[in-house]
């Protein structure tokens, strides 16, 4: 593999192994949302007092053809090729059936919140579909939060930012995912409509790991606070990682010290 130069002849047989799986997973997608292949996991996210405040709906799949497919595999493929919307569109329809049996399980006010790809928030007719299914399913849109990560500005900023002002007025609230983990730009921190900022795993993971890192994690909780912002800090599994964040005024944890994403049904049964 240390061949020299010509080192796009050497990944070959890799790239090509790579791109059969993709086209694979690609061409699975469509099928698997008619087969009803597709389901929605809901982790916990909690408050200080570890009561639960809300959960996040994180789609599975179990293909027929390819067995258990991850997210972090299939939702990138699915956005290069075209097919992310109609996956977003079955998450929407499938949340708001299931919206009333989790929300009755809390006398308090928990928010459902739903994942979007930065394809989805360039495309203005997602908009009418959201409105149109809360409509039909007579969704209270208090419930309801979006997460979007900082790279759905990229593409074009006005259009990103109408998308989620429009969904803002429906009653929805908005959180910025994976914050810091991609191409952090302070400068439109001001600019977009926002109502939590969460913070990327790595910055969790990083807590006491060094004096530095540990300044980062508390700096973005210090910044969000003076910009009237939530926090929630995602991927906590520890105790210490858990009480540092409290301690700074975290106002949600979500993790796997609190509890795995898990079915409907599961969460029903527990
Ligand atoms: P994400 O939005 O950052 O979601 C958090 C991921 O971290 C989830 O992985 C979750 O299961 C995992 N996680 C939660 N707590 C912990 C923890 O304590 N430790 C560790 N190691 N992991 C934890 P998952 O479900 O595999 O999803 C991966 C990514 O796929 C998501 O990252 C999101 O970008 C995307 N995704 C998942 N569902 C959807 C969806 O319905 N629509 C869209 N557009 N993307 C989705
Ligand atoms: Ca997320
Ligand atoms: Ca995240
Ligand atoms: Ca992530």
């Amino acid at each position: 593999k240390m061949a020299g130069r010509s080192t796009h002849t050497v990944f070959v047989p890799d790239m090509m192994e790579d791109n059969k799986r993709r086209l694979l997973v690609a061409n699975s997608i469509s099928n698997g949302i008619k087969n009803d292949e597709f389901t929605v996991h809901y982790q916990a996210k909690v408050s200080p007092n570890e009561t639960v405040v809300g959960y996040e709906a994180l789609i599975r799949w179990h293909s027929e053809q390819l067995g258990f497919v991850s997210p972090a595999e299939f939702i990138p493929i699915a956005e290069q090729s075209g097919k992310i919307l109609s996956i977003t569109k079955w998450v929407i329809q499938q949340i708001c059936e299931e919206l009333n049996q989790l929300l009755a399980l809390h006398e308090e006010h928990v928010v459902l919140s739903i994942n979007l790809s930065a394809h989805d928030i360039n495309n203005a007719s997602l908009v009418d579909y959201i409105r149109a299914m809360f409509e039909k399913y007579s969704v209270d849109t208090s419930f309801i939060e979006f997460e979007v990560t900082e790279s759905a500005y990229l593409e074009n900023f006005d259009v990103a930012n109408q998308f989620l002002k429009q969904i803002r007025d429906m009653g929805c609230s908005i959180a910025l995912d994976d914050f810091g983990a991609g191409y952090s730009s302070l400068g439109y921190l001001t600019q977009i409509h926002l109502n939590t900022l969460k913070i990327d795993k790595q910055f969790v993971d990083n807590l006491n790991v060094s004096k530095r890192s540990t300044l980062v994690t508390k700096t973005i909780i210090e910044m969000a606070k003076q910009l009237n912002l939530h926090i929630c800090a995602e991927g906590v599994e520890t105790r210490e990682q858990a009480d540092f964040l409290i301690a700074n005024g975290c106002h949600q944890l979500q993790g796997y010290l609190f509890s795995k994403p898990k079915s409907l049904k599961d969460i029903l049964a527990s």
